[in-house]
């Protein structure tokens, strides 16, 4: 068991600066996953903690010691990558005793650590096959065997589940999980994978070119996202953005908006720092939107670009005039548009955003996180 903590932690190669300097603490025994675009440094910052890559400035601790000078089989680490890494010739248990056999660690130490190691990963009848009698998903599991049996203080993972198909990246999502709640040991673990990091984490780190945008609990990032990047980047499908200018603001936290479209909508925000006329941007979830064939008070008119039914869930992408995206909006199966009719969209005040011109919030987005909280 063990904690992680980055202090200014710098990375370069050569001139070329990709992580300009993070700090983060990584508690012991929790789940945190690092998220962002392809790359933006995920896998050079887990590759720092995992000591594969020199660290250029900054302190990295490991259970409290300072390990920036320490190799990596002696940080008590255990690292799971996208490629399983399996040695062809060897069988399923002595891929997964290799590292211990290294070690110097006896033949019955060895076959109780791989027994111990199988039976959590439900493996137990494959350890007499070599890799290539294994499916995918199970070799994938051997991996997480092999770093298993180290017993190791951190679980560093770089995108294991994206070579398998959807319906086992989910299976093994729920196993991971699971891994989790019976070994308790600290876990980081990279995904490009919005809903990968939301379903696994405790705490989110949204990467952006090497720095950290937002830390947080998935719920406090859906919620609560401090910029525009964490707002478009968690959440599927991802919110919607209009780009507008401050019309008017009242006392009682809201702003109107008048978008490019040309309507103007109320948003529950507070938006004191920002000059009427300044260039903002607003924001609402698919979730949020509520789409009629109806108009009502204050409502915005669209063309229903293309229904889309899911069975469970009805997707509308709807164009406003002006140039803006089409706006998607997840609506119930037996709401009546249909591609091609005209939506009336309203936007619930208390659901939208608001971003200036920079891309900061300014949604006095707790109303909306105790709306969904009560
Ligand atoms: P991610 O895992 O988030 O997709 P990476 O951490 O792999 O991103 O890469 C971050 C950036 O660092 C990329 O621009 C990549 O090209 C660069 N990079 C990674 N490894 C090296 C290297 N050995 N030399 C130079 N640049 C590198
Ligand atoms: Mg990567």
């Amino acid at each position: 068991m063990a904690n992680v903590q980055l202090k200014a932690l710098k990375k370069s190669y050569g001139d070329l600066q990709i992580i300009p300097g993070i700090d983060l603490e990584i508690r012991d025994g929790e789940f945190v996953v690092f998220v962002g675009p392809s790359g933006c440094g995920k896998s050079t910052l887990l590759r720092c903690i995992a000591g594969l890559e020199d660290i250029t400035g900054g302190d990295l601790f490991i259970a409290g010691e300072r390990v920036n000078d320490v190799p990596p089989s002696k940080r008590g680490i255990a690292m799971v990558f996208q490629s399983y890494a399996l040695y062809p010739h060897m069988t399923v248990a002595e891929n997964m005793a290799f590292g211990l056999r290294l070690a110097g660690f006896s033949k019955p130490e060895m076959k109780a650590a791989v027994q111990r190691a199988a039976q959590i990963l439900q493996i137990e009848h494959l350890l007499e096959r070599k890799p290539k009698a294994l499916s995918g998903g199970q070799r994938q599991r051997v991996a997480i065997g092999r770093a298993i049996v180290r017993k190791p203080g951190v679980f560093l993972f770089d995108e294991p589940l994206s070579n398998l198909d959807a319906a086992l990246r989910v299976q093994m999502r729920v196993e991971l999980s699971r891994l989790h709640q019976e070994l308790k040991t600290t876990m980081v673990y990279v995904t490009h994978d919005q809903v990968e990091a939301m379903t696994l984490a405790h705490r989110i780190v949204v990467l952006n070119a090497g720095r950290i945008e937002q830390v947080g609990t998935p719920m406090e990032l859906y919620h609560r996202p401090v910029n525009r990047f964490v707002a478009g980047f968690i959440g599927s499908p991802k919110m919607n953005f209009i780009e507008g200018h401050l019309a008017a603001q009242d006392s009682g936290g809201h702003a109107l908006v008048k978008l490019i479209e040309g309507s103007t909508v109320a948003v529950e925000a507070n938006a004191g720092a920002l000059a009427v006329g300044a260039q903002v941007a607003m924001g609402i979830r698919p979730e949020h939107v509520l789409a009629s064939a109806e108009p009502s008070p204050g409502s915005v008119r669209g063309h229903v670009q293309l229904a889309e039914h899911l069975g469970d869930t009805t997707y509308l992408h709807v164009a406003l005039g002006g140039a803006t995206d089409a706006l998607v909006i997840r609506t119930d199966p037996a709401n009546p548009l249909q591609t091609g009719d005209i939506a009336h969209l309203h936007f619930p005040p208390a659901r939208c955003y608001l971003f200036d011109e920079g891309g900061r919030t300014c949604t006095a987005a707790d109303a909306v996180a105790d709306a969904m909280a009560g």
